[in-house]
């Protein structure tokens, strides 16, 4: 077990910004042990900031399993510290797509692409949906379109803010989360979704062995998480990955460690397909160009993901979506996998 910094590896310095903004740091915790394998022995894998949001000044490590290659972040923030590392404006910010309405069509677009693969996948019509993280409840509208009854249209999200309005609708959404739900039968579900949630979450294990305890015999469950074994994965290796999203990704997959999460809970992985991620692009040039050796923060700007230059956005999707179809392996994984007739 290596716990220490690698000694030929110099630290990371913080980047001189965050100690004129104040930046705190936080309490931390050790997750000495894979979340996904048990294995307790690991080495440095990156380290770096809160480079988006600037929350703490704590210079974070993440970490590869020495058995399954997982990835994690160890230690970790304290459970306590949650709402420092999620200020109150980072769901809006989520939601801050809305600036352009280009954008907004675009992504409309790929969702539609996405959930009729998720569907196709199925082999028959959906009857029950769950989407873990529904956030503004897009995903169980689609579904209901597809002929998904509200009553059994289920939707987590940690905010109530945005469940309250859906559940006015009609809609099954709380605000819980997916180890405390006890609100679905099991054995129920035709299809859960969860996009972009696995990566935030303390203990992945746990949510896969509750999602197959939801899904009826034949049920999907499809799963998207950022990838570290990508072209920009390995290019921002060293600390700028967009998809590191510092410290509030715990978990980092690649396509043998999600399947090995799924099969190891009973799931059959049965697909893979690559995703586009233009945000991990345009973080990535984001923090190296404003934390880099010469801090270029006016040309950065251009590189947020909020607010940047609309054609990087859809240059990075393009890009992603050509080597996708040729085979490549993108920014985000999108894994489906069954659960046993
Ligand atoms: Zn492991």
């Amino acid at each position: 077990m290596s716990d220490e910094t690698h000694p030929e590896r110099p630290a990371i310095a913080l980047p001189e910004e965050f100690r004129r903004v104040g930046a705190p740091l936080v309490s931390e915790e050790p997750v000495p042990q894979c979340p996904v394998c048990e294995g307790g022995s690991h080495h440095p894998y990156a380290e770096g900031y809160d480079y988006e949001l600037m929350t703490c000044a704590n210079r974070w490590r993440f970490v590869q399993c020495d058995a399954c290659r997982h990835v994690w972040l160890h230690p970790r923030p304290a459970i306590a510290e949650l709402s420092t590392i999620y200020p109150p404006h980072y769901y809006a910010y989520n939601y801050a797509a809305k600036i352009s309405p280009i954008a907004v069509k675009a992504k409309q677009w790929l969702d539609r692409g996405k959930m009729r693969g998720i569907v196709g996948a199925l082999g028959r019509p959906p009857r029950s949906y769950l989407d873990i993280g529904c956030g503004d409840g897009r995903f169980l509208k689609s579904m209901e379109a597809l002929g998904v009854p509200k009553e059994s249209n289920y939707g987590l999200e940690l905010d109530e803010r945005v469940v309250a309005p859906l559940r006015e609708q009609g809609f099954q959404a709380f605000c819980e989360r997916v180890e405390d739900c006890q609100r679905i039968p099991e054995g129920s579900l035709d299809l859960i979704t969860m996009f972009h949630v696995i990566e935030h979450v303390d203990d992945p294990a746990s949510v896969v062995r509750q999602a197959a305890r939801w899904l009826a015999p034949g049920g999907i469950f499809a799963v998207e998480t950022p990838n570290i074994d990508s072209l920009d994965a390995r290019l921002f290796h060293e600390t700028y990955w967009g998809g590191y999203h510092i410290p509030r990704h715990w978990n980092l997959f690649a396509a043998d460690t999600l399947a090995r999460l799924f099969s190891d809970q009973g799931l059959q992985p049965v697909a893979t397909r690559y995703q586009t991620g233009h945000s991990f692009w345009m973080y990535s040039f984001h923090h190296s160009l404003r934390y880099g050796a010469t801090p270029r923060p006016r040309m950065a700007k251009w590189f947020d993901p909020v607010g940047g230059f609309l054609p990087f956005l859809a240059g990075f999707t393009g890009f992603d979506k050509v080597r996708a179809a040729l085979g490549a392996k993108t920014s985000a994984i999108l894994m489906l996998a069954r659960k046993p007739e």
